[in-house]
């Protein structure tokens, strides 16, 4: 979709997104851009015909606006709000920094008109102010608008300090309900969100203007931003009053769990953006998918999120850099058993960068994947559960319910009988409700089974019941010990994603989200029959799971093996 939002049509197909947020819980606001003269566009506009250093198309020249033009966008941008609430979104930012349209109009180094739209500064702040007041009107009281301030423009000819805090004023009095912090142009010769600038930098110019705004007695929440990038930078800086909110965006695509691992204490465990811009600001600006260097998950979701490996392999990778971790983690979260090998300290060309001065950032990746990979993965196969090689967390989807994901969730609410018979028979009863006492009718009493070590939950792909295909005198016997053990059940389920700690699987056609600490694979087995046919030396036969993996029971793989045995 492009990114506009002029019709209706359009409005309509952003509903899904504000509908994800809101059952969430979230609110949303959209920001409403007009880039003017940094357009990608051979027809860009702007309030004077003066060239961007940047980004243009030939010829370099924009259109310098005519009277109707200017009057003409400030519609559009109301036009704009108003799809935006019947979109559904909570509000709308209005793009008034980083060098813009507006940007462009408020300072004298773009804006060279004279008419009512440019010379004084009232005149330059005209068209922002009448921007805010017709998308308040058309928005009404209760849409939220937010106006990002540039605040520092830092090139030539700039605003000056007491037009950014007479814009503020401004501003809150033709009703915004909050204000954005913008830091520089784009044309900026100094860098602003890069990899060098030190975390935080420019969170004191949000400061200072908070400042001013309260000395007015204005009370509008101040947004501050640029390069933060972690929940104890921003905790630090609400702490120390520099702002009312905080801001990010390339954070969330290094990490989407951002919020959800700060909330849950696990901070230490976020992917950190380390400003690279290069999957991101790079390829906007290049009319490629935006992503993210350190999480190429990120805006390829439906394509790059791992997904649970039917067969899952046994592999060693040689050597730790940002290759070898990045498949590490990949092929762990699909339930592969991966062994890493390196050498040296893991990281690789990423301890080389962190040490050129502006780029110590680079050892927040090398942390990422230390931690990660040092933690178990969160998909894990029956066979190592069962022996013990991985330990599964509270909650476990079980995947597969023949009778080797019977077997797991058995394995994952019950405890080792013990080996006296006695004792063995007393808990037996205790689990079934069997009234060693004599005293009740019929010998039944209330079933006490032992509290269950996880909490299980058992799909299968098949419809009908689940476990349909166990035993005909054993299968209630393995379906109801699950039940004692509250082991949830579904069948007919088709499998999306795991995705940090949620699966999703769609039942009946609706789409569902489960919560769980991890995954367990009881997809069955794999026979092996390359080593016995490469040798090549007499007859072969292959019997049990060798000869057919599927659905193999002992039943068939003894027979097998007998009925062989008395042809031969
Ligand atoms: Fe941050 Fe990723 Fe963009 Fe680099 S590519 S700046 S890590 S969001």
């Amino acid at each position: 979709m492009a990114a506009k939002l002029t019709t209706r049509s359009e409005a309509k197909k952003l509903r899904p997104v504000t509908d994800a947020v809101h059952s969430e819980g979230g609110k949303i606001l959209m920001q409403i851009l007009h880039a003017g003269r940094y357009s990608y566009s051979p027809i860009a506009v702007a309030p004077s015909s003066i060239a961007s250093p940047i980004w243009m198309f030939d010829p370099a020249r924009p259109i310098g606006m005519p009277s109707w033009w200017v009057k003409k966008t400030i519609n559009d941008f109301a036009l704009c709000c108003s799809l935006a609430q019947e979109a559904g979104f909570d509000g709308v930012e209005i793009m008034g920094s980083e060098g813009y349209l507006i940007n462009q109009f408020i300072v004298s180094h773009t804006n060279k008109r004279n008419d009512i739209w440019g010379g004084s500064f009232e005149n330059r702040c005209r068209f922002p102010l009448e921007v805010i007041k017709a998308c308040r009107k058309a928005g009404g009281p209760d849409f939220m608008l937010m106006y990002r301030l540039s605040m520092l423009d830092l090139i030539p000819n700039g605003s000056a300090r007491d037009e950014v805090y007479k814009l503020a004023e401004e501003v809150c009095d033709a009703g915004v309900d909050i204000i954005n912090t913008g830091i520089g142009w784009h044309e900026a010769r100094i860098p602003t969100i890069a990899t060098s600038v030190p975390r935080a930098s420019f969170t004191w110019v949000t400061k200072k203007c908070r400042e001013h705004l309260h000395s007015k007695g204005y009370k509008v929440p101040l947004v501050t931003t640029n390069r933060i990038n972690t929940p104890s930078v921003a905790e630090e800086i609400l702490k120390d009053g520099d702002a009312d909110l905080i801001s990010m965006a390339r954070p969330l695509l290094a990490d989407p769990e951002f919020v959800a691992k700060t909330r849950s204490g696990n901070a230490s465990k976020i992917n950190i953006c380390i400003g690279c811009n290069q999957a991101c600001l790079d390829h906007t600006f290049s009319m490629k998918i935006a992503s993210c260097l350190v999480n190429p998950v990120a805006c390829h979701e439906t394509k790059l999120t791992p997904v649970a490996s039917a067969a899952p392999k046994n592999i060693a990778v040689v050597g730790a850099g940002p290759a070898g971790c990045a498949f590490a983690l990949c092929a762990a979260e699909c339930g592969h058993n991966v062994t890493l090998f390196e050498r040296n300290k893991i990281g690789g060309q990423f301890n080389v960068a962190k040490k050129i001065p502006g780029k110590e950032e680079f050892q927040s990746s090398i942390d990422y994947w230390q931690l990660s990979l040092t933690t178990n993965p969160r998909i894990k196969s029956y066979l190592d559960v069962i022996l013990g090689k991985k330990v599964p967390g509270r909650r476990v989807a079980v995947i597969g319910a023949g009778g080797i994901g019977f077997d797991v969730s058995v394995f994952l609410t019950h405890s080792t009988p013990p080996a006296d018979r006695h004792e063995a028979f007393k808990e037996f009863a205790k689990e079934w409700g069997v009234d060693t006492t004599l005293t009740s009718r019929g010998f039944l009493t209330k079933a006490e089974p032992s509290a269950s070590k996880h909490d299980v939950f058992l799909f299968q792909r098949k419809k009908g019941k689940v476990g349909a295909k166990l035993g005909a005198t054993t299968g209630w016997i393995h379906r109801l010990a699950l039940r004692h053990h509250d082991v949830k059940q579904f069948a007919g389920v088709e499998y999306k994603s795991f995705n940090n700690n949620e699966f999703v699987y769609v039942k009946d056609g609706v789409t569902q989200q489960l919560q769980v600490d991890s995954i367990v694979l009881c997809h069955g087995q794999k026979s092996i029959k390359d080593f016995v046919v490469k040798r090549n030396e007499g007859t072969v036969h292959y019997i049990g799971g060798c000869k057919d993996p599927s659905e193999l029971d002992a039943k068939k793989a003894i027979l097998d093996g007998h009925t062989l045995a008395l042809k031969l």
